[in-house]
């Protein structure tokens, strides 16, 4: 039976030397490559070759959880782009580092835009900060699922500082309060939202 592993590259990029090692492990077991929302996936390989595949990653390529904060996607944003509006590397970076993989009571989905063109469809994530002109704009409780909907805006004009502070608070406060298998959008129709009166 054939089945598929999805790759997650530390600080949501994949450098020449990791792709190239993916390619070679592509190779060796008969895949081939497919982008999904939550990564690159190497797909149609042999199921009994799966933990093998994973075994031989190359250094800072993970494979995707499937609970949890388990997508970021950041655009590369301000400086890369010439519509960029915010940099994006320093808050994915951090984002990463602090959240990827955090166990929540369902999947979590974090995407950052440098403008409003919102390349990594940032508005349909859990928590979205999609650059402009006077700082991040903080979008919560955005999901493709059953009933797609677009994030509610909590927060405007923020900083990569106070983004940050931002982050911390609501993936903590999901960790906390989320019960099983509700998405963070239903958290914050059931409680409210965690950043009314906090000073970011
Ligand atoms: S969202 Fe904006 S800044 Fe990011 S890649 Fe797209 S156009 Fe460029």
């Amino acid at each position: 039976m054939k089945t598929s592993v999805i790759l997650h590259g530390l600080h949501n990029e994949f450098t020449l030397d990791q792709m190239k090692a993916c390619i070679e492990l592509a190779e060796k077991y008969g895949g081939s490559f497919r982008h999904v929302v939550t990564g690159i996936q190497i797909t149609g390989i042999e199921k009994d070759d799966k933990e093998k595949l994973i075994s031989e990653l190359p250094e800072g390529v993970t494979t995707v959880i499937h609970r949890g904060v388990n997508s970021l996607i950041a655009c590369v944003g301000k400086g890369y782009c010439k519509n960029g509006q915010m940099e994006t590397k320093e808050l994915a970076d951090y984002v990463e580092r602090k959240h990827y993989g955090r166990k929540t009571s369902h999947k979590c989905k974090i995407g950052i835009s440098g403008c409003g063109r919102n390349c990594p469809d940032a508005m349909v994530k859990d928590i979205a900060f999609i650059g402009t002109s006077q700082g991040f704009m903080l979008a919560v409780g955005g999901n493709t699922g059953m009933r797609p909907e677009a994030g509610k805006i909590l927060a405007r004009k923020l900083t990569v500082e106070q983004s940050k502070k931002a982050v911390d608070i609501l993936v903590d406060w999901y960790a906390e309060h989320g019960e099983p298998r509700e998405r963070m959008g239903k958290l914050l129709e059931r409680l409210g939202n965690p950043l009314e009166g906090v000073e970011l």
